[in-house]
């Protein structure tokens, strides 16, 4: 049996972002005092973060957009230019100490998990997942894509065939765009359609790869509101699917928690139940693979269904009640963004939410009609 390892860090609480911005809230650092408070972890599962390596950095990146990142940290500012060059400086991807120092402790992390993985574990970084980063540009509120360096990682260990699931509300264009023209990794995500959702220009059904990737990507984008039937549905069958035309060695999954009902950012209707219910999906159709988190804009929403997956991860029962520990480190979160029209008391006294579930829409059905078509061109 595999034990399990979450790497993270308190260092979070002060590598934030900017006041205003939607990743200003803490995450990985609530999650662990979570975690602690609920006795849902052991010191000897707990793994301290650290900074990727500039040699790791550069897998992906360019070695002037990172020397322009680790000048913006020094001086807390942008560069001349930099703004237009990199599209860091910005309302989307300030300089703020989560910029470089923050990304780089999440992508450090990231191998971590990928090397304890290696070595037997079955290792979740919740502080990964920034899967919008281009190689030489910020995009979505990342900087560095570490999705993307700990892929690099699996391929300079030998693996041909690795498969990259992405379950974010959000299209994940910079690891598209990476592995777009290879047929060593194949990228499959689901997300709300850029008809109406970030990032707008990636993310159709249609983008499927050039060159030798053709076929080697996979999109599928969903319509607003979808609930926990339609989203267990559309990926259980797309990786029946799937399996049929790709057999992975190793896969990296991505579980950016913005899908719940309570995210700010997105149009989902997920139960944090359902969410839990993708991942065992994943986990039945490929067996364990490398965790990692990603987006997820409601601090509770966020801890919440991050204490279920690693519940499963590490083989625990998870408790349907919040004990009063564990509700003060939730209450001692200060945002603004409370919600006072909708009444979420429940998100404070019980782990896990009401299921939500409901009829499949007959657009989820010709959807899928659309990806088994697609996949099996
Ligand atoms: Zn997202």
């Amino acid at each position: 049996m595999r034990e399990a390892r979450l790497i993270g860090s308190l260092r979070y609480r002060s590598l934030r972002y900017t006041k205003n911005h939607p990743l200003r809230i803490p995450r990985v650092s609530l999650l662990l005092e979570f975690l602690d408070a609920m006795k849902l972890i052991a010191d000897e599962e707990k793994v301290e973060g650290r900074e990727a390596t500039l040699e790791e950095l550069l897998l992906f990146h360019e070695r002037e957009y990172i020397e322009t990142l680790i000048e913006a940290d020094r001086c807390q500012c942008v560069p001349k230019g930099a703004r237009e060059k990199f599209n860091i400086g910005n309302y989307e991807n300030p300089v703020s100490p989560a910029m470089f120092r923050g990304s780089s402790l999440a992508t450090g992390s990231s191998v971590q998990a990928v090397e304890l993985f290696l070595e037997g574990y079955t290792a979740f970084n919740p502080a990964g997942g920034m899967h919008h980063a281009f190689k030489n540009r910020a995009n979505g509120f990342c900087f560095i894509n570490d999705p993307v360096i700990a892929i690099e990682v699996l391929r300079k260990k030998g693996f041909k065939r690795i498969l990259y699931i992405d379950l974010d509300a959000h299209h994940c264009d910079g690891v598209q765009e990476a592995y777009y023209d290879t047929d060593e990794v194949f990228v499959l995500s689901l997300h709300q359609s850029p008809e109406y959702a970030f990032p707008f220009k990636r993310g159709f059904i249609e983008e499927r790869g050039e060159g030798e990737g053709k076929g080697y990507n996979l999109n599928v984008p969903l319509p607003k509101g979808v609930n926990d039937t339609e989203f267990t549905y559309t990926l259980e069958k797309t990786l029946i699917y799937l399996k049929d035309v790709f057999q992975p060695q190793v896969y990296v999954l991505q579980l950016g928690t913005d899908p719940l009902l309570e995210d700010p950012l997105s149009k989902f209707q997920l139960s944090n139940v359902g969410f839990l219910e993708a991942f065992r999906i994943v986990k039945d159709a490929f067996g364990v693979g490398v965790y990692l988190g990603g987006g997820g804009y409601h601090p509770i929403a966020l801890a919440r269904c991050w204490t279920l997956i690693w519940c499963e991860i590490s083989q625990r029962e998870a408790p349907d009640e919040i004990t009063p520990a564990g509700e003060k480190v939730l209450r001692s979160v200060d945002w603004e963004e409370f919600d006072d029209e909708v009444d979420r008391t429940y998100m404070f006294k019980e782990l896990k939410d009401k299921p939500r579930t409901g009829e499949i829409r007959a657009e989820i059905k010709n959807l899928l009609q659309k990806v088994k078509a697609t996949l099996y061109s």
